[in-house]
């Protein structure tokens, strides 16, 4: 099923039709309620009028996390105080907490992209959503909320934490679909195999977001809690969950593109590249009342196609996330991600993809260590045989990294688990 086929099935023309008449009236809308965007303009000689379509978006500046923290906590607001109906803030996990705002007009587009969503993984009313996001001023728990709401689900708001009461509520209020970050679903999963109840469970969806995942980690899921498992994309700072999302073909995240128009561009040149190379995500919000965002640099790495999907839906598609620049770690002059372990680790049976990297300098010299978890059906007292499966691992995170790790095998269930973002590095380096 389509949520809303007149925006998610149009042609092609009529996007950019609809995108254009849209990034007019907002350049319009910002440089004369914005003090900070219309200074930008005109810093590099832009006005209003400058802007005739889409196809002039290049000529605009970018917008930055410095941008939302030099107005700290609403300078970016475009609408007077009593127009907003309600704040987040970003979790601050790389600095300082940035503050964002909605309308009304925003919060019932948000509900809509969220829904346009969870159609795509099938759920609709009949369906009982538990939404095990965090609450609060994080926007995925209220966002999915919302959403799955506007729907005409039922929606179980059992945030996170207390993991016995997440299950006992799946179970017995019959929980048909999960939205929760993936390192907690599978933190569920082990829980749920440790109580034996999968098969008291009618679960056959979950929506996972708000932290990069591999497409091996998609499938883990799946095999594990027999359900369909998809991706929900967002940032708060552009609206939250709901941005984008995967349909059941899996080949890539549709865009809601009326709402946000994205561009990819080199991290290092800030022009853009081709559909299919991969660069920074950067996203326009065309129709944001309270916080417009103009050209807004996510940090996130992908790359996009403008093909048509095999389910009918026409809207641009982005590649799996690579992980963010910000993620991103130079071990001995190597780019090294996060997301490259887990999908390495995946590949081998005998460990889970729970793991941590520790990255240090001795002597002036890079230093990896991966910390692995032995899967529980594999672990043995053997000197042997764990000394063969390092050899194993060390080989395969080499060649998928280009870099040799030094790894250590941990007991099964002895890598603390998180119950928000997962921890999965540690780098010594920033901490002299
Ligand atoms: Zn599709």
């Amino acid at each position: 099923m389509i949520w809303n086929e007149s925006k998610e099935c149009m042609s092609r023309d009529e996007m950019m039709h609809l995108q254009s008449t849209r990034l007019v009236k907002q350049v319009k809308n910002v440089y004369h309620s914005v003090e900070h965007y219309r200074k930008k303009m005109q810093a590099v000689g832009l006005e209003p009028g400058d802007i005739r379509g889409i196809e002039d978006i290049d000529k605009l500046p970018f917008t930055t996390k410095d941008d939302l923290r030099d107005t700290y906590p609403c300078g970016l607001f475009a609408v007077p105080r009593s127009e907003v109906v309600r704040i987040h803030a970003s979790s601050g996990t790389t600095g300082k907490a940035t503050v964002v705002g909605y309308t009304r007009r925003d919060i019932e587009n948000w509900e809509e992209c969220v829904a346009r969503i969870l159609t795509m993984a099938n759920i609709g009313s009949s369906d009982t959503v538990q939404v095990s996001y965090g609450y609060g001023l994080f926007t995925g728990g209220l966002g999915a909320h919302y959403g799955a709401e506007f729907l005409g689900a039922t929606v179980v708001p059992l945030s996170t934490g207390n993991t016995k009461k997440q299950l006992t509520m799946m179970r017995d209020l019959g929980v048909t679909a999960i939205c929760c970050t993936p390192s907690y679903l599978m933190y569920l999963a082990e829980a749920i195999e440790e109580q034996g109840i999968l098969n008291d469970l009618v679960l056959k969806s979950a929506i996972c977001g708000a932290e990069p995942w591999t497409e091996n980690m998609r499938r883990e899921i799946e095999r594990r809690l027999h359900i369909d498992a998809h991706d929900i994309y967002g940032l708060s700072e552009v609206m939250g969950p709901g941005v984008a999302g995967d349909c059941k073909f899996h080949t890539g995240l549709h865009i809601n593109e009326d709402h946000f128009f994205a561009e990819i561009v080199s991290p290092e040149t800030l022009q853009g590249i081709p559909d299919g190379e991969t660069g920074e995500l950067v996203f326009t919000t065309l129709t944001k009342e309270a916080l417009p965002l103009i050209r807004y640099r996510t940090k996130d790495l992908t790359s996009i196609t403008h093909e048509k999907c095999e389910c009918g839906r026409t809207t641009a598609r982005l590649s799996r996330f690579k992980g963010r620049s910000d993620d991103m770690l130079i071990i001995r002059g190597v780019n090294v991600f996060p997301s490259q372990v887990e999908a390495a680790l995946l590949d081998i049976s005998e460990v889970s993809p729970n793991y941590l990297m520790i990255v240090d300098r001795v002597d002036n010299l890079d230093t990896l260590e991966v910390q692995v978890e032995v899967d529980e059906r594999f672990f043995s007292d053997e000197i042997k045989e764990l000394e063969n499966l390092t050899k194993k691992i060390t080989h395969v995170l080499q060649q998928a990294l280009l870099i040799v790790p030094k790894v250590k095998l941990v007991e099964p269930r002895t890598l603390q688990r998180s119950e928000g973002k997962a921890v999965r590095v540690i780098d010594k380096r920033k901490l002299v």
